[in-house]
């Protein structure tokens, strides 16, 4: 371990850097942004830190504070309203898989269909994704 400013003991490397945020805040946006740090440099967990402990503490202070988003996962059978474009109204609509073709491209991914006349009203980001 090196030494901060004050002569306290801190951590030196990005691995140590993690663990410690991971031990105070395991769901924290620091994390998440150490991990991604390991994995991008080619001595992943055991690169040595030059920025100062300072600097990484006013980096990663409100990072510990910020919980990462997990993102919605949906559901086939999932209900939700939406308004629809033949009905032209507010409708109940549920998740279902389907034949989508978007980008000239067709697949079969979970949609948002109204429940009235059947029609994709919409198309969750996560299944939009599997287009790019
Ligand atoms: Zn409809």
């Amino acid at each position: 371990m090196r030494k901060d400013e004050e002569g306290n003991e801190c951590p030196e490397t990005l691995g140590e850097y993690r663990d410690l945020c991971h031990a105070i805040a395991p769901d924290s946006k620091a994390v998440e942004f150490l991990d991604q740090k390991i994995e991008e440099d080619s001595e992943g967990r055991n690169a040595i830190v030059i920025a100062s402990d300072l600097n990484m503490r006013t980096l990663l202070m409100p990072m510990l504070a910020e919980p990462v988003l997990t993102p919605h996962e949906y559901k086939e059978g999932e209900t939700s309203k939406a308004i629809c474009p033949e009905c032209k109204k507010l409708v109940p609509t549920t998740l279902r898989t389907r034949d989508h073709t978007l980008n000239e491209m067709t697949k079969a991914v979970l949609v948002s269909v109204c429940d009235e006349c059947n029609t994709t009203v919409g198309i969750p980001h996560s299944s939009a994704k599997a287009f790019h």
